[in-house]
């Protein structure tokens, strides 16, 4: 957070940021003279103050670290470059096959990326992928939409790049990135997503909620209705197989869902509807059960909000009256770079944390 304010606002004092994050000064003179140290952080001229004691303007170092995010989606990878202040410099999207599990293609991509980045320095890698992981092994412990369990990711990626390498579920990826790089988001949160997977991370005073191993939060395999469709994990009626790209597609009544939204048909648009109706009940649940009562929408089917999303606000807004005012809905835009952005931002955390 403080390498993306100074990366903002170049010249920023130690006393401004403080101010800015409400910290003591000490605390973030610790920060700073650690981010000083490694060379993320450098310090200009001292400006002159009333009180006697100089102010030191901050800046980025130049061509310090930077982090290579990636998203392993069923049969391609998306590889962005980010520099520390969270800036994506470059996107690359790779063809790659979950089946085989083969990192070997990948890894010449990744080679390639760093490439592009000199003279500057990849410093560290951070994986995301749809699912359930061990974020201490780095390990997927469980991937319907790859179709992976227990499969090792870290260790045979730092084996074939030499750098460290940190795996992280997608969902969670994305609001480390809303909470390490955007200066605008509420304390308490669900962050909904809705794509290839449901999925949903939760955010309460400022902190991501975590489950087992570190690992995610399950909200696309809450099963509603226990008569349901038989989802990809097992169970039937969960939330994925309600607004799961593919499920969504599969169950439309023109055989698809078209790219453009205005080419949506009526039967396709009731169907839309019916579906997030569905989902804004179980989104509901999760609001009433935490007394969270802000709502943020991301993934590639939010693009479909002016179909479905009153549908979905009038579910949650039924579904929450016990928080005495309805929750507040905003859809963040997709732009396709997000996940792998904010798996760039994990890598650079485990990064400075492994620094002490
Ligand atoms: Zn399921």
């Amino acid at each position: 957070l403080i390498l993306s304010e100074i990366g903002r606002s170049p010249g920023t004092s130690r006393r401004e940021l403080a101010e800015r994050f409400r910290l003591v000064p000490a605390t973030v003179g610790t920060h700073v003279r650690k981010l000083v140290e490694h060379g993320f952080i450098a310090e200009l001229d001292a400006e002159p103050t009333r009180s006697g004691r100089p102010s030191i303007p901050l800046t980025l170092a130049p061509n310090r670290g930077i982090l290579l995010g990636i998203t392993l989606q069923p049969t391609r990878a998306v590889i962005v470059a980010v520099a520390v202040d969270g800036t994506v410099l470059d996107r690359a999207s790779t063809p790659f096959d979950s089946v085989s599990a083969d990192f070997t293609g990948l890894a010449c991509a990744i080679h390639s990326a760093i490439e592009r980045q000199r003279p500057r320095t990849v410093i560290a890698i951070g994986v995301t992928v749809s699912g359930v992981i061990d974020t201490t092994t780095g390990t997927v412990i469980m991937s319907t939409v790859l179709g992976w369990r227990n499969r090792a990711v870290g260790a045979p990626l730092t084996a074939l790049t030499g750098l460290p390498v940190v795996v992280e579920n997608d969902v969670m990826a994305l609001a480390n990135r809303e909470l390490t790089f955007s200066s605008s988001v509420p304390e308490s949160f669900l962050l909904t997503h809705l794509d290839e997977g449901v999925g949903m991370a939760i955010v309460a005073d400022n902190t991501i909620v975590r489950g087992i191993r570190h690992g995610s939060v399950e909200f696309g395999h809450i099963s509603r209705n226990p008569a349901g469709a038989l989802c990809r994990c097992g169970n039937r009626g969960c939330m994925q197989t309600v607004f799961g790209w593919q499920e969504l597609n599969d169950t439309s009544p023109d055989g698809f869902i078209p790219d453009d939204v205005d080419d949506v048909s009526d039967p396709v648009r009731t169907h839309l509807r019916d579906r997030a109706a569905d989902l804004g009940h179980a989104v509901g649940s999760v609001s009433t059960l935490l007394g969270i009562d802000h709502v943020r929408i991301t993934g590639r089917t939010g693009r479909y909000w002016s179909v479905f999303g009153d549908s979905l606000v009038d579910a949650l807004t039924r579904s929450t009256v016990t928080l005495g005012s309805s929750p507040a809905v905003d859809v963040v835009p997709w732009t396709g770079d997000d996940i792998a952005a904010g798996a760039a931002g994990v890598a650079l955390g485990a990064y400075l944390d492994s620094l002490r």
